[in-house]
């Protein structure tokens, strides 16, 4: 058996292995690294994949949301929903911006910021809903676009973790996670969904004039050459990612079938399993399973962990410490013990390997050890 990895790139590279050494070597070739043809080509067919008017490249996601931020022109003391549960990311951008991070509680069936909590966290101060579509699956953006209409917000998507994930509308119609608020943000750092062999991250929007002014911004504020309109940062994906993204894009749809399938393979394996809760998808949105979280019931995680390291299967807390616990972050207005649902599932959430390679053998193998283990 293939040596089981939380995320195999080098399989999927081997696969994949002419078309990206081709572009690589092409941008050596043609000494265009910064700013070149592969940049804007890229910039063109992921515009094209997402069906959103403009792309954005930065030079990590992280940036991206800050480019975001800045773009929308928040101002200190503004204040930004986001949820408590996540990566660091989302809310360091809105600390350093010096706008005031407002953090609400999480559904604990889908790990995603919970409406009701937003609905509750919106004060006269509010300028923006920055929902994140946790381990690629998206948000309920149908109620955050009533709400942000309803009290005049934006919302600025994290979709780091859910690039290529599709929204369904209740009229039917569909939009792609990113592509559905004011702004999105992915990241293409080498473990996500789409990723690169470095940094890289991108910005959508279908707003002219926020993407001329988050382009310049990106570029150090800078519209005419030498010429700086706006105080702006030094972000940018280079051209030798560039290359590598426009050899995987042809294949993302294909990635996502990859770990959808593997997905199924572990929901049915842990189906009979009482100790287990597996991920709910919603109606509204398909999952592209950046994770594969598992909820433990009445199991010892750490033990259940070290059981499965034993027999070489990898798996990781995502997250262990929701950002209200965070010692940067620490905040008189918030306490231990405020947001219940992200402290719950803190203690609980296992995730799995999960990749575009995973075989039947080694799900069989991964799941049987859990199993094993929990029953
Ligand atoms: C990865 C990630 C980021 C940051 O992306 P980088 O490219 O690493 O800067 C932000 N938010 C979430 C939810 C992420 O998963």
């Amino acid at each position: 058996m293939k040596k089981i990895q939380m995320v195999d790139l080098k399989s999927q590279y081997e696969k994949i292995r002419e078309e990206v050494n081709a572009g690589i070597q092409e941008v050596i070739d043609t000494t265009s690294f910064v700013k070149g043809g592969k940049v804007v080509e890229f910039q063109a067919e992921l515009e094209k994949y997402l069906g959103v008017k403009h792309v954005i490249p930065t030079g990590n996601g992280t940036d991206a949301l800050q480019i975001a931020l800045m773009g929308l022109g928040l101002k200190p003391g503004d204040e930004v929903i986001t949820p408590t549960f996540t990566f660091i990311a989302t809310a360091e951008v809105v600390a350093l911006l010096g706008l005031t991070p407002v953090v609400v509680d999480v559904d604990f069936d889908t790990f995603n910021m919970s409406i009701d909590a937003v609905k509750k966290a919106i004060t006269p101060k509010t300028k923006a809903i920055v929902p994140v579509h946790l381990f690629g699956q998206n948000a309920n953006m149908e109620e955050l676009l009533k709400l942000a209409k309803e009290h005049n917000l934006y919302i600025v998507e994290d979709a780091c973790q859910s690039i290529g994930a599709e929204y369904t509308f209740s009229d039917g119609k569909k939009l792609k996670s990113g592509c559905i608020g004011n702004i999105g943000c992915t990241s293409f750092f080498p473990s996500k969904n789409l990723g690169c062999y470095g940094d890289g991250g991108a910005i959508f929007t279908n707003d002219d004039e926020l993407a001329a002014r988050m382009r310049a911004i990106a570029n150090h504020g800078m519209v005419v050459r030498y010429h700086h309109d706006l105080i702006g940062v030094n972000s940018r994906l280079d051209s030798i990612q560039a290359a590598v993204l426009l050899a995987k894009l042809p294949h993302l749809d294909e990635y996502i079938a990859a770990r959808q399938k593997a997905a199924d393979y572990y929901n049915k394996a842990f189906a009979g399993n009482k100790h287990i809760i597996t991920p709910v998808c919603e109606k509204f949105t398909n999952h592209v399973f950046h994770q594969y979280t598992l909820k433990l019931v009445d199991v010892d995680r750490n033990a259940l962990q070290a059981a499965l390291k034993e027999k070489g299967i990898p798996a990781m807390i995502y997250y262990p410490v929701p950002l209200h616990l965070q010692k940067a972050y620490q905040d008189p207005r918030y306490k231990k013990g405020d947001f219940p649902v992200a402290e719950r599932l803190m203690d609980c959430v296992l995730s799995l390997p999960m990749h575009t390679e995973l075989d039947e053998e080694q799900l069989k193998y991964i799941t049987e050890a859990v199993n094993e283990f929990t029953k």
